[in-house]
């Protein structure tokens, strides 16, 4: 049984997390970046990989309303997030106490076959990894996403509803959701459309608003019909400035 942690789909804005000026919200977030810019950066390419160094300490997190503890190693947390390396290795009382809350995560539970897992649960990391700010965890669940909708030939529209409820404009989330929906999928006169009834509950307006101005860039460039665009392999990733994959 492999366990994982999941968020609560907390809108942007209305995170009720105890560690106010580390949660996620689109206010917050340009502070939060250069408050973190001067320390060490999580890492963001699978090359890089902890050593024995990263195995010295644990601390414990508390996860969800049923607040279930688990003990973690510091230094390997604060290897792949800056949030919790602010919360660790800062003054705060969670460094003094080794333990921190995140009883807005929901803890999952699942014995399904890890190496296909389900559009939304990836959506969903990708989520987890921007709020909690460990870069590989997305790049790894974008990347997943992109070879699922490959490999599958679906895809599933409710990614754009979890891109837009809880990440910020322009989040590559929100991009790849986009990017799939005008090129990749059916738009009209089919049941399987991506505007069919039984999906309108997935756009927002500002889904809207983006997916039209994509289809007018998509015009305007004569981008081919029905083909995704080829970007770079690091295109949908997150990485600090000058690293790659
Ligand atoms: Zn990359």
């Amino acid at each position: 049984m492999s366990h994982r942690f999941t968020p609560t789909f907390t809108p942007p804005g209305s995170s009720s997390r105890s560690f106010n000026w580390l949660s996620s919200t689109a206010t917050n977030t340009s502070k939060q970046s250069k408050m973190i810019a001067s320390a060490a950066r999580a890492i963001s390419t699978s090359n890089k990989l902890p050593s024995r160094k990263h195995y010295k300490n644990t601390v414990t997190i508390v996860v969800g309303p049923e607040k279930e503890p688990y003990t973690l190693h510091k230094e390997l947390l604060c290897f792949y997030s800056d949030f919790f390396r602010a919360a660790f290795q800062g003054s705060f009382k969670e460094a003094t106490e080794g333990r921190i809350e995140l009883l807005d995560v929901q803890h999952e539970s699942s014995t399904a076959d890890p190496s296909l897992p389900r559009h939304t649960t990836l959506a969903n990391l990708w989520v987890f990894g921007d709020q909690y700010q460990i870069p590989l965890l997305q790049n790894c669940a974008i990347d997943a996403i992109i070879k699922k909708t490959e490999l599958s030939k679906t895809f599933y529209i409710g990614i754009v509803k979890i891109a837009y409820q809880n990440t910020l404009e322009n989040s590559r989330l929100r991009k790849l959701a986009i990017e799939i929906c005008v090129f990749d999928m059916t738009h009209i006169g089919h049941e399987q459309s991506i505007f069919g009834d039984d999906q309108m509950d997935n756009w927002s307006k500002e889904a809207l608003v983006d997916f039209a101005r994509a289809i007018s860039k998509a015009w305007e460039d004569e981008s081919p019909w029905r083909t995704l665009p080829v970007h770079d392999k690091c295109f949908y990733h997150v990485h600090s400035e000058g690293e790659h994959c």
